[in-house]
This record gives structure tokens, sequence and C-alpha cells, in this order.
């Protein structure tokens, strides 16, 4: 054996430095444990170096502390401070420890040193003990770890295992140093034996200490890796619904500003998503809707509602109207890089113009575009109303295509619905913006002159009478128009109104076409202004 100090420590020393050694592990260990690191290993681990520490302490009163504490105590808590150790490199591999049987052993070792301190008293039996089942243990920590197959194993569980491995060798070394010079009593007396395997422990200790700090770095980076892998992760995940959404998605800062725009809604405006970057969302939107909808979306978020829904106009980037149902979400706190609002907008253009063109249908007449009998009744009522109310004046022209049926006949019906239209555009084109002109029945109109007195009316009559007859339709075919005029009186119901012009109408025809009637309402006087 080579003359090294090291060897010739004296045992209290070597227990001394054991006992901080295990103190400072117990310390730092129980510390990570505190802080959620290497859980739930660093536990057991940290507490297992405690008690070994406490053990070893205890010890280091031979002599002068009753055996009952020194030797039986001391010596089992060693022993049980290696047991959690070995529990902790269980948890460590996520293999079974069973608590009762580690309990039931560490019971068993101290009845055993009970019996070798005060039945059958015997140094010599007490090392042997101890260094047997402390190499057992030992042995069992290294297995744990050398057990680890395939990408489990780093060079950190070898260095761990060998750790162990080599402070059970230094047992076994005294194991057989104890056999071959038994020691004499005395209570530290084993100088060569005792020394060389506290050293081997002590080194070991340091070791193990180091790798296990290492695999806890390595669980770490691990946990780290897989924490970057799973937010990548996610980020592909939410770019791939993002990017591949029917639906057009922009993301926007508290002040309404474009944070991200998917290709959708880029599209959707004729813009690419980097130039919508940055942009404000009142630069893409129709200014008639900037306050409607700033007023709907503040109304419902003020409602404690999460979402607010309209129907706006967006301008694309070539300056046209996009109609929009978009659905505008604020977040209570900003996400990612400041963004506040989540605005989806599906493209509403085909329903709108679908719309418009109801509507349109139900208000004008397909053939001539003059306003439907249906609405004419509702402006009719509406200026009989005024009349009635403020004593304005107003007339209503009733005229009808003379000979039409003979139109018909000698050109075709395409060309007759051809001259209808014409006739229709000269009539409109010559009238006020207020006036209306309705397409009545198949070739009669009505035209309601609002502000106008009956012989203002019969002027305008008479002059459409003569552009009418002065003018060749459809290609050459002359038409002419007999009309009724008549005022539209207080009093006067709309029926009545009908009937008048009608009667006038009926009056040009019969007086021989190709001219106008009039026919002046009688005033009915109230009885409350007479
Ligand atoms: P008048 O009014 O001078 O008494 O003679 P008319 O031949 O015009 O007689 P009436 O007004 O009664 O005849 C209506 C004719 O108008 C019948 C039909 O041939 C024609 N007509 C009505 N609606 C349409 C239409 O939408 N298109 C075409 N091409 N012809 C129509
Ligand atoms: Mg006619
Ligand atoms: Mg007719």
């Amino acid at each position: 054996m080579p003359d090294i100090v090291l060897f010739h420590l004296d045992p209290q020393t070597l227990f001394f430095l054991l006992a901080v050694l295990g103190g400072l592990i117990a310390v730092v260990f129980g510390g990570l444990w505190l802080q959620g690191v290497g859980r739930p290993a660093t536990g057991p681990w940290a507490l297992g170096h405690g008690v070994a520490a406490l053990g070893y302490l205890l010890s280091l009163g031979r002599g002068a502390i009753p055996d009952l504490l020194s030797t039986v105590l001391g010596n089992t808590l060693a022993l049980a401070g290696g047991v959690l150790i070995l529990k902790a490199l269980y948890l460590r591999v996520g293999r079974p420890f069973s608590n009762g049987g580690a309990l039931a052993g560490v019971a068993a070792i101290a009845v055993l040193f009970l019996v070798y301190t005060y039945a059958l008293p015997s140094l010599p039996a007490r090392i042997m003990l101890l260094s047997v089942c402390a190499g057992a243990l030992l042995t069992a920590c290294a297995a744990a770890q050398l057990n680890l197959t395939g990408e489990r194993r780093t060079w950190a569980h070898l260095f761990l295992g060998a750790s162990f491995l080599f402070a059970a060798f230094g047992q076994l070394i005294r194991a057989a140093l104890t056999l071959e010079s038994p020691p004499t009593a005395g209570p530290f007396g084993e100088p060569m034996a005792y020394g060389l395997s506290k050293t081997m422990l002590l080194t070991a200790v340091a070791t193990w200490t180091l790798s296990f700090l290492w695999l806890i770095t390595l669980d770490l980076r691990r946990t780290l890796e897989r924490e970057v892998e799973s937010r990548r992760e996610s980020e592909r995940l939410f770019r791939s619904v993002f990017e591949n959404t029917a639906n057009a998605i922009a993301l926007g800062d508290a002040e309404g500003r474009v944070i991200l725009a998917n290709e959708a809604f880029a599209r959707l405006l004729g813009r690419s998503p980097t130039e919508l970057q940055g942009m404000h969302y009142e630069e893409f939107t129709h200014p008639e809707d900037l306050g409607d909808s700033q007023a709907v979306v503040q109304r419902e978020l003020a409602a404690g509602h999460r979402f607010a829904r309209l129907e706006k106009r967006y301008l694309d980037a070539s300056g046209r109207p996009v109609w929009v149902d978009l659905t505008l979400s604020q977040l209570k706190e900003p996400v990612g890089p400041g963004i506040r609002h989540i605005a989806v907008a599906t493209d509403i253009r085909a329903r709108k113009a679908a719309e418009a063109e109801l509507e349109y249908r139900a208000t004008y007449d397909a053939l001539t575009g003059a306003v439907n009998r249906l609405h004419f009744e509702t402006l009719l009522e509406q200026e009989v109303g005024r009349v009635d109310r403020y004593g304005s004046e107003a007339a209503l022209v009733m005229f009808d295509l003379d000979h039409f049926k003979a139109v018909n006949d000698t050109h075709g019906h395409g060309t007759g619905d051809a001259a209808l239209r014409e006739v229709a555009a000269l009539v409109r084109g010559r009238l006020r913006d207020a006036d209306a002109l309705a397409r009545w029945g198949g070739e009669e109109f009505l035209v309601l002159l609002p502000e106008t007195g009956g012989d203002a009316a019969a002027r305008v009559g008479e002059e459409l009478r003569r552009a009418v007859a002065g003018t060749r339709f459809a290609e050459g075919v002359a038409i002419t128009i007999s009309l009724g005029v008549t005022d539209i009186r207080p009093g006067d119901t709309r029926k009545d109104l009908l009937k008048r012009a009608d009667d006038a109408l009926y009056a040009a025809k019969h007086a021989g076409r190709n001219r106008l009637e009039r026919i002046v309402g009688h005033h009915v006087p109230s009885p409350d202004t007479e």
C-alpha cells in the first residue's frame, strides 16, 4: 500500500468530513427540492445525505456518548441514509421502490447492531455487518445507473454508477481487511482498513454528488428543449390554421393598427400581408362606415360582449368597396407583440349585391326601370298626406300609349318592349328628380308631380306629349300618348285621384288620342276650416 497521507487520516477527521459533506449536500439539494428542481429525486437525495451525516456525527461521539447513540443509532442512521439515496436513484429512473421493505431492512439492521453491542458485543461483527450492508446498498445504487440502456444512459449515469461502485469496493476492502486481521477493542480501533474505506467513500460522495448535479442539468436541458419544441409546434399549428383558413383574419393592436393579417384578409383587400402590417383599419375602411363601425364596436364591447359583429365596407387597394361581415373580438390582455383585437371578416359582396337587386326589383319595374305599382302607391299616399297637412300643391298625370296593340302587331312584341323602354326613358329624362314615374299597367304610366299646381302639371304633360310625338322609337316607330291630368287637393284620397286621372285619360282617348285632358279636383272643405 503506498504511503499516501489520505490513507492515514484519523477516523475522527474522516467522520467529521463525511458529516460536514453530507450536511452540505442535504442543504443544497434540500434547497433545490424546495425550488422544484430535480423533483422528486432531490427530496430523498437531500434527506438521505442529511440522515447519514447525522449518523456520522453520532459515530464521532464514540466513547464520549452512550453506545446506544454512537454505535447503534449512528450506524443505523448511516445505513438509513444510504437507503434513502437508493430511493432517490430509483425515483430518478422510475423504478419501483418499496418503502415498507426498506424500513423493515433498516429495523432488522438496528436490531443486529443492538445484539452485537449489548448481547454479543463484537467490534469485528459490527464492522462486518456495516461494510456488508453498506457495500450491498452502494452496489444497488451503482446498478440503478449502470442498468440503464440505450438513449437514457449518458456519461453522467456512468460516472454516477462508477462512483457508487468505487465506494462499494472500499467497503469490500474493509470487510476483507477486517476478516484478515480483526481489530482490537477501542472506539476507533481499526486504523488502516477504516481509513482507506472511508477515504474512498469520501471521494465517492464528492463524485456522485457532482454526477447527480450533472444529471439534473441534463434533465433541465431536455425539459427546456421539449418546451422550445412544443412552442415551435404550437407556433406552426397557429401559422397553419391562420394561413389556411378561408376566413380573413387580422390581428390588431389596442389603437387598431394591423400587427398580422393572413393571406385571405390581404386577398380581400387586394394587398399583401406585409403591406397591411402597420396600417390603421381606418385607412382601409369606407369613409361612410367609419363612425358606424366604431359606434357598434364600442357599444357591444361596453355592454360586456366579447365580440362585436357588424356589416361594413372596407376599401380595397384600388378604392373599391368590399362588403364584409366582421366579427371583432377584444382581448383583455395583450397577446404576443401587443395583439388586442382579432378581426375575422367574411366577404358578403355577393349577398349584398343580391339584396340590392331584390330591393331594386321590389321598387322598380324590370322592363322600363320606372317605379312599380306597389311603390308608387306608397309615394302617392305620402304626397296625399303632405298636401293634407301642409296644403301644398301637387298633381297626378296618367298616360297611355295610343294604339299600342297595333305597334305590337306590326313590329312584333320585342320592338314593342324596346319602344316602351324608350318612351319611359324619354319621359323620365324630362322630369325633375323629385317627380316619380311609375309603370301602372302594360303601357299605362303615372307621373307624380310634387309642388306642382294643375296648370303647371298640364304644361308638363303637354311637353311630354309633344316630345313623344316628335320622337321615333325602336328604330323608327312613331308613337303618341294620351294624358289625363288632375290636381291633388287637400281631402283627396288615393282612390279619388286615380279615378279622376283615369277619367281624364279616358276623355283624352275619347277626344281622338294624342292629347291631354285635365280634371280639376273639387275642393271638399273640412268642417273645422269653415
Ligand atoms: P288605346 O290605348 O289607344 O286605346 O289602344 P291600345 O292598343 O294601346 O289599347 P290598350 O291600351 O288597351 O292595349 C294594351 C296593349 O299594349 C296590349 C298589348 O299588346 C300591349 N302591351 C301591354 N303591355 C305590354 C308589354 O309589356 N310589352 C309589349 N310589347 N306590349 C304590351
Ligand atoms: Mg294603349
Ligand atoms: Mg292601356
